[in-house]
């Protein structure tokens, strides 16, 4: 009975000391982010505030079957209308997903916390260059989605090779149409690893509802650096990169 219960013991008693170690760096893994730059951002990332649930709504299914996908509910028209002319492409029909929607600041903090000892990031500096530290990322506007795509292949989420399937691809060439700009594009000069499967949403057109308040929220980093593709200013016209071909696949 010793012999067996004495090693349960210790496993248990090492899997605790792991997980409150764990939660104890998640906790103040914060607590280490350096003052913010001179113009405010904190690691490259703009600081953005959270978002009423009141004024957020649940995805078209299509987009999230089962699962918890909100945006601002300005957003849904314009994300519908994508949906609707992806649908007419036989070669993505369907095959459109999102990955990650709004996300609260505290789930932001577990995102960017919890991953530090990860792929590569030892410290919040390396963090953040694939994560924005909580009370810095667009997700928590509602106004960003991650997509991410059905096809097979092997390209999984959130990786550079999603620029280069079927949806990334289709996503690039019309999603400025639909109000979507892509973020964080190859070679940004923020600092911010490019990011082909994130586009924040700022209305096909300016007298769009809503369209006013989200390219308010998102001024200072559209004027410093652009998006590409970005959504025009006056109107729903693509930028003239957008039928570049997507960058080259890094990972
Ligand atoms: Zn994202």
């Amino acid at each position: 009975m010793y012999r067996v219960a004495r090693p349960i013991a210790l496993f248990f008693a090492a899997f605790a000391l792991l997980v409150s170690g764990a939660q104890a760096f998640a906790a103040d893994c914060t607590a280490k982010l350096s003052a913010p730059d001179a113009d405010g951002r904190q690691l490259g990332h703009f600081t953005y505030p959270d978002t009423p649930k009141s004024v957020l709504v649940k995805a078209p299914e299509q987009l999230a079957p089962g699962g918890r996908c909100y945006v601002r509910k300005e957003m849904l028209p314009d994300l519908k209308r994508l949906l609707e002319a992806a649908d007419k492409d036989p070669a993505i029909k369907g095959k459109i997903r999102a990955i990650s929607c709004h996300r609260s600041i505290a789930v932001q903090k577990m995102l960017f916390c919890g991953r530090i000892g990860h792929d590569g990031a030892s410290g919040v500096h390396e963090r953040a260059w694939a994560s924005a530290p909580p009370g810095h990322s667009e997700h928590a506007t509602g106004y960003a989605i991650d997509f991410g795509t059905t096809e097979p292949g092997g390209c999984g989420h959130a990786v550079g090779c999603f620029g280069a399937t079927k949806v990334g691809k289709w996503l690039y060439a019309n999603a400025t149409k639909y109000g979507f700009e892509m973020s964080f594009p190859a070679g940004n000069k923020q600092g911010v690893e490019w990011e082909p499967w994130h586009w924040r949403w700022v209305g096909s057109s300016i007298d769009e509802p809503g369209a006013e308040s989200a390219r308010r929220l998102f001024a200072k980093a559209r004027a410093q650096f652009p998006a590409n593709p970005a959504v025009g200013d006056a109107a729903a016209t693509p930028s003239s990169d957008v039928d570049a071909p997507p960058p080259t696949v890094k990972s």
